[in-house]
């Protein structure tokens, strides 16, 4: 079978269960002639420690399927990966109430590379690693034996595939092409979700509790939801007694998406109004107007793509919470997100303490938020926490 052998000393990642082998630990390796094929892993000194899939391209060459080297890697070995992590979001998820969540995290479920999202009786894949690729035919099999989809969709229509030596792909890997939005339902809301067109998979999941807790700080009171999408945060608040919403974003299809989803749950239009601009520039126009919110949402995408972009994006970060520091209301409430990876939570933190002195206001920090529970991380594997919010109450 084809091998990696690491560096001498280079063992002590994969002893923690680290889930990534670097190309600067691996000392030779041998047979290898497949993108994505399944090798043998040895330390410097020749012992047999588990099993990887080696990438022929990414700086990370291997992606651990295993740790024991008992183990068998074979379609069982798959099948029992993709039931366990099934299995567990049957016991964190409500299915009376949702029926659209991440059943598969990647790293984070012991399937490197692999992400798979069901929206209601469709299924969205991505396949994000050489390994995950490798995989495909055998892992499309076992999701359909088990979820009978109506169809499996894939989006790999993201960048990360090309550093694997893979080329981007979306389309209808099996059953009936979803050729119109499709509704959900989570936590008794209701949906509709692009996932053709949609951001990653068509929604976002890992928000669900985030918007869940929005509720209880809701009723009768006036919310600006920044950066709102197809308006998750909205159909929340205003279902819970908001008085009235804006959706501030800069894509007309989200917005218009958004009234579709506001309308599906049966709100009025006189509850929202729907503001087509920068998030940015439009918190300094309300600035100037004096205008004051009881609550402020910012979810903003993702601004540090890689470790160079920290500083840049934390001046991002720092720039939109002062100016929804200064719009709320005394007692009001900010929920501030970040999902961007390398923004740790600590400097998050940093970043809202800098912003609250400067805004001259004093903020209490009533939570501290993550990714919804179907996006649980692994302990040995850091990198799969990336979602931070705080909900600050504002004196
Ligand atoms: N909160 C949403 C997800 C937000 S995704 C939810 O729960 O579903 C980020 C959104 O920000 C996208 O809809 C994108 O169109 C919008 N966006 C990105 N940059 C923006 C900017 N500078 N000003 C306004 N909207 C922006």
């Amino acid at each position: 079978m084809s091998s990696v052998k690491l560096k001498k000393g280079r063992d002590k990642s994969f002893n923690r269960k680290h889930p990534w082998i670097f190309s600067g630990a691996i000392d030779s390796i041998k047979d290898i002639n497949t993108n994505g094929e399944t090798v043998e892993i040895f330390s410097g000194d020749g012992k047999f420690l588990g099993y990887g899939s080696y990438s022929l391209h990414s700086q990370i060459s291997v992606r651990v399927l295993s740790f024991n080297p008992e183990d068998q890697i074979d379609k069982d070995f798959i099948q029992k990966k993709i039931e366990t992590a099934a299995q567990f979001r049957t016991q964190i998820i409500n299915l009376e109430t949702t029926n659209a969540y991440r059943v598969i995290n990647a790293e984070s479920d012991s399937l490197p590379g692999l992400v798979v999202d069901k929206y209601g009786d469709f299924l969205v894949c991505q396949f994000l690693s050489a390994g995950a690729e490798f995989w495909k035919k055998e892992t499309i099999e076992i999701l359909f034996n088990i979820f009978n989809p109506t169809g499996i969709f894939e989006r790999s229509d993201v960048e990360v595939r090309e550093k694997e030596g893979l080329q981007q792909f979306k389309g209808i890997l099996f059953g009936k092409d979803p050729e119109e939005l499709i509704e959900i339902i989570e936590n008794g809301n209701k949906f509709f979700v692009d996932i053709n067109l949609g951001h990653k998979t068509g929604f976002y999941l890992d928000q669900r509790d985030n918007r869940k807790l929005l509720e209880t700080f809701s009723s009768e009171k006036e919310i600006l939801n920044c950066f709102s999408y197809t308006g998750g945060f909205s159909v929340y608040a205003i279902r819970a007694g908001a008085s009235k919403v804006v959706n501030l974003d800069s894509s007309l299809e989200a917005l218009s998406l958004a009234e579709t989803n506001l309308t599906l749950n049966g709100i009025a239009s006189s509850k929202y109004e729907n503001v087509q601009d920068d998030v940015f520039k439009y918190l300094r126009k309300l600035r100037d107007t004096n205008k004051q919110f009881d609550v402020i949402i910012l979810d903003p995408p993702k601004f540090a793509e890689s470790v160079s972009q920290i500083e840049k994006a934390s001046r991002g970060y720092k720039d939109i919470n002062l100016l929804a520091l200064k719009l709320l209301k005394k007692n009001g409430v900010l929920f501030t997100f970040s999902c961007s990876g390398h923004i740790v939570p600590e400097l998050f933190n940093k970043i809202i303490a800098d912003a609250a002195t400067d805004a001259g206001r004093e903020v209490h920090i009533l939570k501290y938020l993550t990714q919804s529970p179907d996006h649980a991380m692994l302990t040995s594997f850091p990198e799969g926490l990336y979602l931070k919010g705080l909900v600050c109450k504002v004196n």
